[in-house]
């Protein structure tokens, strides 16, 4: 969707829309549950040089497939993120970090409390710059890039998910099965050698 950014007053602008994740393109292997959502302020920093910042939040809920369990699930996701726009005709010196280094710095920001605002160096850090040409920005790029950098390395249906017992295939969320479990495995080492702790003491 194309956002005019002329009307913007200096004290910001709140939008919010909904995004059918097949126009913006997402990914052809993820399907969605609902539309994607963003809700956010954007803002100028002065009238001459027009460049937006959008603070904003994005909801998706992908369809994933747990690490644990393999069962299909969806995830809901919340990410709240920072973008700045600046006109490419007037462009100005930007910095480039590493953009694998950026990735993990958001990752680690995900981790953190929602109240817990970035001071302000991280917050310079964490900033990509798009270019813009015209009147009118397209927030599409930026949910794609968020949304899929906020997709688990290993999605799991549960954080409690019990998995696939690896002896004989049961989804052990389902129902418990009858093979021995590593844990009990280890435990079990763990209690003889206990025993025989327990046991050479008694014979000293
Ligand atoms: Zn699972
Ligand atoms: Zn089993």
């Amino acid at each position: 969707m194309q956002i005019d950014v002329l009307g913007i007053p200096l004290e910001g602008k709140e939008i919010s829309y909904q995004e059918d994740p097949e126009a913006i393109e997402l990914s052809p292997e993820l399907s969605f549950q609902g539309p994607i959502e963003f809700k956010g302020t954007l803002y100028k920093t002065d009238e001459s040089v027009i460049v937006i910042i959008v603070k904003g939040t994005i909801e998706a809920r992908p369809h994933l497939e747990c690490g644990r369990c393999s069962a299909g699930f969806y995830l809901p996701l919340r990410i709240e993120f920072d973008q700045i726009f600046v006109p490419k005709s007037q462009p100005r010196p930007v910095h480039h970090k590493n953009a694998d280094e950026k990735r993990k710095n958001r990752r680690a920001e995900r981790g953190k409390p929602d109240d817990v605002e970035p001071d302000e160096g991280e917050e310079a850090e964490l900033t990509d710059e798009v270019f813009y040409e015209g009147s009118s920005i397209s927030l599409d790029e930026t949910i794609r890039e968020q949304v899929l950098l906020a997709l688990p390395m290993r999605p799991l249906c549960s954080p409690e998910c019990k998995g696939i017992c690896p002896v004989c295939g049961a989804n052990l969320n389902l129902s418990p099965c009858s093979c021995p479990r590593e844990e009990e495995k280890k435990m079990t080492s763990m209690q003889k050698a206990f025993k025989e702790i327990k046991r050479k003491k008694g014979e000293e």
